[in-house]
């Protein structure tokens, strides 16, 4: 993998304050620096109309995110969701996969970094101690990738280490990458989770190409294995074409050969969805995908996805390979209905609490 490395920084006044701000400046000495005022800064926050184009990802902006920076999981809203949180404190991702929503999502282009580390550990904190009753599963990967960018930002060291402490809370740090140095050696007390999006070969090569390959994940999960964390795996987005089922099965069967079953809590699937207008920076960015060409109708939150019953049938399908090899692993669905769930697990309870009590169960006993 292309490790991330900025052709120049632009710091936010107020962040030249934080630690983040000199320890990510501390691992690049010969990138040039700049100070930026705040009106420079707030366009690029995810909330911003789409503006700031201009800027790419060689440039790195810390700054300080004022607003909060724990929420629900954009899942949340669908039928049956899993109760899942997220904090951001990175922004956008250097991988480029083909049809990663944020390329239409971010108001900016650059790789953004909050650097008020602070606020957000005391905002976890003061959440999981006002519900002591509740567990609190919390991934970073919503709006970049967890672990892609760690090396210059060392936020997951500061993370898992914050986690360990917390009897109420698990973090989980989801990538498609495979810069784990800095998990090595951490107390993390069974509270992180680790755990990688992952695909067919076939779909890493086309779509995901400047992402590790799936050996290389693997590599990366069994070292992670062997420090003792536990491990998830997500296969989102599943992508239909001619002969998926041959190159998912092999797929599946190569993640459990290559892992302990019983180490990994959850694999999640979730079929190809995207906002319309993506279809746009698709065609303009990766004119070899052939993520656009597919037939799609729209779903959750406007979303292009598959019909219904392709869909299904990818799921059954998973679901039962995935159980053939690990029989006690969680699988869950990511932003499906609950008629869909039903069918593709033939079971009624499908319910949103039933689900939330099997995943929270999962990361509760292994
Ligand atoms: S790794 Fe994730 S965040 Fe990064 S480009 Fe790919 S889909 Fe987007």
């Amino acid at each position: 993998m292309i490790p991330y490395k900025p052709e120049r920084i632009l710091v936010q006044k107020e962040s030249w304050q934080d630690t983040v701000t000199s320890e990510i400046l501390g691992r690049l000495p010969d990138v040039e620096v700049r100070t930026v005022k705040d009106s420079e800064i707030r366009p690029m926050e995810p909330s911003a109309v789409s503006t700031v184009q201009s800027r790419n990802k060689n440039t790195l902006v810390l700054m300080r995110y004022p607003g909060s920076f724990l929420k629900r999981c954009q899942g949340s809203g669908a039928d049956t969701c899993c109760n899942y949180y997220v904090v951001s404190c990175v922004w956008n991702c250097h991988l480029d996969c083909t049809y990663c929503v944020l390329q239409s999502y971010l108001s900016s282009r650059a790789l953004i970094v909050c650097t008020n580390f602070e606020d957000l550990i005391n905002e976890v904190r003061e959440t999981l101690a006002n519900s002591p009753k509740r567990i609190f599963r919390i991934g970073t990967g919503e709006l970049a990738d967890s672990l892609a960018q760690d090396p210059i930002t060392g936020f997951s060291r500061r993370l898992v280490s914050f986690f360990a402490g917390l009897a109420n809370g698990f973090l989980e740090l989801k990538t498609k990458s495979d810069c784990i140095a800095n998990l090595e050696g951490l107390d993390h007390r069974g509270h992180t989770i680790v755990s990688w999006s992952v695909n067919s070969k076939r779909i890493c090569r086309t779509e995901e190409e400047k992402a590790p390959t799936l050996e290389k994940r693997l590599a990366a999960a069994l070292q992670c294995q062997k420090w003792g964390y536990k491990l998830g795996f997500h296969f989102d987005p599943l992508i239909y074409y001619d002969g998926w089922e041959r190159d998912y099965r092999e797929a599946v069967k190569e993640i459990f050969h290559t892992l302990d079953p019983d180490r990994v809590v959850w694999v999640s699937l979730g079929a190809l969805r995207f906002p319309p207008h993506l279809i746009d920076y698709v065609k303009e960015r990766f004119p070899e995908s052939k993520i656009p060409y597919g037939e799609f109708i729209p779903g959750h939150h406007g979303k292009l996805r598959y019909f219904r019953p392709i869909r299904e049938e990818m799921y059954r399908n998973m679901i039962s390979w995935i159980l053939a090899e690990a029989p006690r692993v969680t699988v869950y669905l990511c932003m499906e209905s609950f008629p869909v769930w039903k069918n593709s697990f033939g079971r009624e309870s499908c319910s949103a609490t039933f689900v939330r009590d099997q995943l929270d169960k999962a990361v509760c006993s292994r």
